[in-house]
């Protein structure tokens, strides 16, 4: 199935998967079959650790339809996504966890959607019961806080499943950004949308990459990508504290001049100043954070770097 323009492109970023790689290929293969559809699967080797990219390799020689390619180091799942994007030549893009932990038996209600006319597919996990307990509370309160502190509406419970349409890849392909926060970037380009829900499963083998503190700096990524407000809350909260204490000044004025001096005043002095050091100290953090952010931006970097495609 090697000709140029496949309908559908699967997106498949890997990283240490070497003991999913053959089931995942079977099950989609077969599943594929019998669409009757062209397709091309690229799988994205980010960097492994263990021997992803012989069996990548060995089973490319035995499913004509893989395309491999392999990144010259470990980029992180979102740049490993972008790369095998830009290199999808598919009519329509789905991405796609090696784990199956999204269901391929999706697929063909995607395609269904996109035949009616819709650009873009989103797969909704109707119930996060794989996912631990605090997984679920946070991505809950993530999406919460986003949606009030972003201009863009990034749907609730979506992962990067979804089916894109060339046009929607064509316009995401154009964002020249470097820290890329895919499904931000999946919700900013907009287009035609249509929601599907499925169930999310537990990994099929191997483990997840993802642990709290990578979470935890993917949604700071995902705030500060698309969202000024943490900026502009320092104005308020300076606001408000000076405010304060401009009252509380005029009342220890007014107390001194009738009562005269009563105590130090040793306490609340040290208070208020470690108080606003403080508050002084996260301002500078989250200014640094997004003047970071302006400093990676303007290296102009690329996103990826492919050593070959095999
Ligand atoms: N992945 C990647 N590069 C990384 C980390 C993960 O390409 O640095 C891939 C991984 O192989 C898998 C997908 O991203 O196909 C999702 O990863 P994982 O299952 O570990 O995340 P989770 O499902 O727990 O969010
Ligand atoms: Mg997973």
């Amino acid at each position: 199935m090697n000709q140029e323009y496949p309908f559908l492109s699967l997106v498949v970023p890997c990283y240490n998967e070497e003991e999913v790689l053959e089931y995942f290929l079977q099950t989609l293969t077969q599943l594929l079959q019998k669409l009757s559809i062209t397709y091309e699967i690229i799988f994205i080797n980010d960097g492994s650790k263990d021997n992803t990219l012989t069996q990548m390799v060995l089973l490319k020689s035995q499913y004509p339809c893989v395309r491999i390619l392999n990144l010259s180091r470990n980029f992180g799942k979102e740049a490993a996504l972008t790369a095998g994007i830009d290199h999808a030549l598919g009519e329509v893009v789905v991405p796609m966890d090696v784990d199956l932990q999204d269901p391929p038996q999706l697929l063909e209600q995607f395609i269904e959607k996109y035949r009616e006319g819709y650009d873009v597919v989103l797969a909704k996990r109707a119930d996060r019961s794989s996912d631990s307990f605090l997984k679920k509370i946070s991505a809950e309160y993530f999406y919460k806080l986003h949606g009030k502190i972003s201009d863009i509406d990034m749907p609730q419970n979506v992962g990067d499943y979804r089916l894109m349409s060339r046009k929607v890849v064509d316009e995401l392909k154009k964002l020249p950004e470097n820290q890329r926060f895919m499904k931000g970037l999946f919700a900013w380009v907009g287009f035609k949308t249509t929601t599907i829900e499925y169930k999310r499963e537990p990994r099929f083998a191997g483990k997840t990459s993802f642990n709290g503190w990578k979470l935890w700096n993917f949604a700071i990524e995902g705030i500060t990508s698309f969202s000024t407000a943490p900026l502009k809350i320092w104005f308020y909260i300076g606001f408000i504290t000076a405010f304060v204490a401009f009252i509380f000044g005029t009342w220890i004025i007014i107390k001194t001049l009738l009562f005269g001096v009563d105590s130090p005043g040793y306490a609340s002095l040290i208070t208020v100043v470690l108080f606003l050091g403080g508050i002084q100290l996260m301002g500078i953090g989250i200014l640094g954070e997004y003047i970071g952010r302006i400093y990676l931006e303007s290296k102009k970097r690329p996103v990826y770097i492919i050593e070959a495609e095999l």
